[in-house]
């Protein structure tokens, strides 16, 4: 098999797999590297091996594909990494409105995370890296913002549109974390909350009341903040009135997300079907940090089917065109 495939296909299961980054990135970075070296190093083991960002898994791998083989490391993750479960759903959808790209604390560049989900079929990808206060996952100033802006659309090509967008900070007040004529640039603004998961009920309803209010606002990223699983442990939902914050919801146009990150599952099923008889719209999204993660929708969509959510409810099963309509809803007409 073609080497380049191989390491590619790796970094893609490990990604799924959400084994350490650095692995995953190791994968990426020989692929890169093997697509530039000359022919001639790369039929030459011995200065293959010595090429700077090869190292002594990833010759393994070469060296197997080169020879004809499935290569050991690749047969083993086929055979581990279960195989998504595809949903009739799964087929509506159009597109994915939560990604996250090397800018902040995703793995790759826009570019990588573009083909990937070309790859996957998608009419649309909405790249949401994070906002300022979010120093941990290296948000975005104003300024990086402005300058990611038309790099985000340039990279739309062959059928995919790359949508600019933002993941935008629920402040503790409920203000959001990026400048308001910022914000009405963007096609998509996720506003999730990250900090104070545990303030209390009232304190959270009403945060979580005055973001779904800002008109920029067209989804609600995992809204309890819940973590039921992976390497960073698991940590309680947030408690708020959700009868309140999902009629807000209903009322503004405001879509919940369906996070179909396996660690977070959110919203909890419970909370899922209270939306869903409240009225609100939903996005499926995959919030991937890594081109292998944009795979995830699958999870959000088997559960999306579970609890019976009908496909004109989901956003992201709408052509380009309504979902803009949708989501610039606020804009002054042009
Ligand atoms: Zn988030
Ligand atoms: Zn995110």
């Amino acid at each position: 098999m073609d080497p380049v495939d191989a390491l590619l296909e790796i970094a893609s299961l490990l990604e799924r797999e959400r084994a350490s980054r650095y692995r995953a990135k190791a994968f990426r970075q020989a692929a890169a590297t093997l697509t530039a070296l000359p022919p001639e190093v790369v039929g030459d083991p011995t200065r293959l091996r010595s090429a700077k960002g090869i190292g002594e898994s990833t010759f393994a791998v070469i060296q197997q594909a080169l020879a004809g083989e499935i290569p050991a490391y690749l047969a083993d993750l086929r055979g581990d990494v279960e195989p998504e479960r595809t949903s009739a759903l799964r087929a509506t959808l159009r597109g994915d409105l939560h990604a996250h790209t090397e800018w902040s604390d995703g793995t790759t560049p826009i570019e990588v995370m573009a083909d990937a989900a070309r790859a996957l079929g998608h009419e649309y990808l909405a790249i949401t890296d994070h906002s300022p206060r979010l120093r941990v996952a290296r948000g975005l100033s104003s300024e990086r913002l402005r300058e990611q802006i038309p790099l985000v659309r340039a990279a739309s090509a062959d059928g995919l549109t790359v949508l600019a967008g933002i993941e935008v900070d629920i402040l503790e007040d409920g203000a959001l974390d990026q400048e308001a004529d910022l914000l009405s640039e963007l096609d998509i603004v996720v506003a999730s909350v990250h900090s104070k998961l545990r303030m209390d009920s009232r304190d959270m309803t009403r945060r979580m009341l005055a973001a779904i209010s800002q008109p920029h606002v067209n989804v609600l990223g995992h809204c309890t903040g819940r973590l039921v699983q992976g390497e960073r442990g698991t940590r309680p939902q947030s408690q708020f009135d959700a009868r309140a914050v999902f009629d807000a919801c209903a009322e503004n146009g405001v879509a919940v997300e369906i996070n179909s990150r396996p660690e977070r599952r959110d919203p909890p099923t419970r909370l899922l079907e209270h939306a869903l008889e409240l009225g609100c719209l939903f996005s499926i999204d995959t919030d991937a940090h890594a081109p292998g993660q944009l795979e995830f929708l699958d999870h959000g969509c088997a559960r999306a089917q579970e609890a019976g959510v009908p496909r004109e409810r989901i956003v992201n099963a709408r052509p380009l065109d309504e979902l803009l309509a949708w989501s610039r809803r606020s804009q002054p007409e042009a």
